[in-house]
């Protein structure tokens, strides 16, 4: 049927306006926000957790730290950023 072909994009994958076009497919679930995360999207994944790139706010982030990290440790981890330092308290004047 050649008005079908007119109708078709000619692309692979078709174009999303293409009648012939496919729902993308869900391959993640994001644990923020509880929906889909679809083929061909960026995500993060943290501790089998999966987020879009959008939905992994700083708290989420900082609750992972915590949890996986001894305060001693996340000092480390953090130093090279320049917001973490550990000292000893002296009187310089
Ligand atoms: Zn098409
Ligand atoms: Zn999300």
């Amino acid at each position: 049927m050649s008005y079908l072909l007119v109708d078709c994009c000619g692309r692979s994958p078709h174009d999303y306006r293409c009648p012939h076009a496919t729902e993308p497919q869900a391959i993640y679930t994001c644990s923020t926000c509880r929906e889909h995360i679809f083929e061909g999207e960026e995500y993060y994944e943290l501790d089998e957790n999966f987020y879009h790139t959008d939905c992994l706010s700083e708290e989420v982030a900082a609750n992972f730290i915590k949890e996986f990290f001894p305060v001693s440790e996340m000092i480390e981890v953090l130093k090279p950023f320049g917001i973490a330092k550990r000292g000893v308290a002296r009187n310089d004047s």
